[in-house]
């Protein structure tokens, strides 16, 4: 078939596209809450000739699959929001609900994108009688970066021969390997508590053991690779001062480039905690709540993935839909904007990419976040990319990116990525020399020991 008809049939689909998406978008649930989005997924694929699975303990999670036979490939779909993003589809800060979630990563655009493809799949697969099994894997709790790792752990990916999915960004490229490993730990101080004034000798403060951690882990950074990265929050800091709090805790994130680093650099922060609890005669109890793997690299996935990228026509926008992503760029940092719009080839009067980026361009904006997705690359051949769903200059997690991905903006990115999607599973469908060559470098590339850390 000609690319040209599967780029029609994903047209054909805009309105399946569009109300899916808006459903999602109007409808922002966090992580592993996602009961409507799941549910819609759910009956929209189901409608459309896929027979549904379900996951075991994770009721938001499934599969709906297609046809029969190999090869098995899975596009994978997200859906949850973020919190406090809530925001209207304007160029203002503006919640719909003060302090809402919201979907400032995307995960609507997502979500209907990667649906619309495996639709239209089904449609090409039964058009030309091909061999093989078209699977949408629903996958919550990305925002957790949990969820596609637990599906890994529970066999979801085990006889899957290829997964592929994209996210939107300002930057349209293949992430021929990306994104950083991530553990994500708990760390449970308790103390005695005492009145601070009256009696503070009596008190042993489960903030003074959260605040020394911290500062050992602070140094400790000095002495990390270069590429990690370590955060960390409090939910629980004691109550008025006048009482020696016995009870606090700190919540990291550690990343590295690769999960054995991660691995190391985890073990060195439970000893600033150790520290830290002698230091202040507490207790810690260490809750390691779960961690994803980075990408792995599969170049020949990825330059597959880059020639339908450079093949699907990019989309055109109105002026109406570039005025709107001007004036977003102007709630924007002008620097920030100068210098991506410089990398990215944007100019205030095309401030979206206009074409896909070169091949190595994913070293110049590496993809420094984490995406649970890593476990499945770990699996099978996996290939995430990138499509420019916002103007240049802005990020994931915001309110700018929120907005955005309530609007035909948004929109067109996704429907661009749904057809590079569908081209690029084609290609794996009817290419079986090409199929082969991606199948022999995963397997000589392959980890065996791997086991996903939840
Ligand atoms: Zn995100
Ligand atoms: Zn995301």
């Amino acid at each position: 078939m000609d690319k040209n008809k599967i780029y029609e049939i994903i047209d054909h689909l805009r309105p399946t596209f569009e109300v899916a998406s808006r459903y999602v978008w109007e409808n922002p649930e966090l992580g592993g809450s996602e009961e409507k989005a799941s549910a819609y997924y759910r009956r929209l694929l189901q409608e459309s000739g896929f027979a549904i699975h379900d996951v075991p303990d994770m009721p938001y999670a499934f599969y709906a699959e297609y046809g029969a036979g190999k090869p098995v490939i899975g596009i994978m779909g997200e859906y949850d929001a973020l919190p406090g993003l809530s925001q209207k589809p304007c160029a203002a800060k503006e919640a719909v609900v003060e302090g809402g979630p919201g979907h400032g990563c995307g995960h609507n655009l997502l979500g209907a994108g990667a649906a619309t493809a495996a639709i239209a799949l089904k449609d090409i697969v039964e058009q030309e009688g091909l061999a093989g099994t078209i699977r949408f894997y629903g996958c919550p709790e990305e925002e957790l970066l949990c969820g596609k790792v637990k599906m890994v752990s529970k066999g979801c990916f085990d006889d899957v021969d290829f997964a592929i999915t994209w996210h939107p960004m300002s930057h349209t490229l293949v992430w021929d390997g990306a994104a950083l490993a991530n553990i994500t730990a708990r760390f449970y101080f308790t103390g005695i508590s005492s009145h601070a004034g009256a009696a503070p000798e009596k008190g042993r403060s489960a903030l003074d053991a959260v605040e020394l951690m911290n500062v050992g882990v602070n140094y400790l950074r000095e002495h990390v690779i270069d590429k990690a990265r370590i955060h960390y929050t409090t939910n629980a800091g004691g109550t008025p001062p006048n009482i020696v709090p016995p009870n606090a805790d700190s919540w990291y994130y550690i990343r590295a480039p690769r999960m054995e680093d991660v691995k190391e650099i985890f073990e060195r922060v439970k000893k600033c905690a150790e520290g830290a609890a002698m230091m202040t005669e507490t207790e810690v109890k260490v809750v390691l709540e779960n961690g994803c793997c980075e990408i792995r690299p599969h170049h020949s996935f990825a330059d597959l993935v880059q020639e339908n990228l450079e093949a699907c026509p990019r989309p055109e926008y109105t002026e109406e839909e570039l005025d709107f992503a001007r004036k977003i760029q102007g709630t924007l940092d002008p620097a920030a904007v100068a210098r991506d719009s410089a990398l990215l080839g944007t100019s205030n009067e095309a401030p979206i990419m206009p074409k896909a980026g070169r091949r190595d361009l994913y070293l110049d904006l590496p993809l420094t976040a984490s995406t649970d997705g890593g476990d499945v690359s770990y699996v099978a051949p996996m290939h995430m990319f990138a499509a420019a769903c916002w103007p240049a200059g802005v990020n994931p997690h915001t309110w700018q990116a929120a907005a955005i991905n309530g609007t035909t903006l948004g929109e067109k990115g996704a429907m661009y990525a749904a057809k590079v999607l569908a081209a690029t599973v084609y290609d794996l469908l009817t290419k079986p020399d090409v199929a082969a060559a991606i199948t022999k470098e995963f397997e000589d590339s392959k980890d065996p020991n791997y086991s996903p850390l939840v």
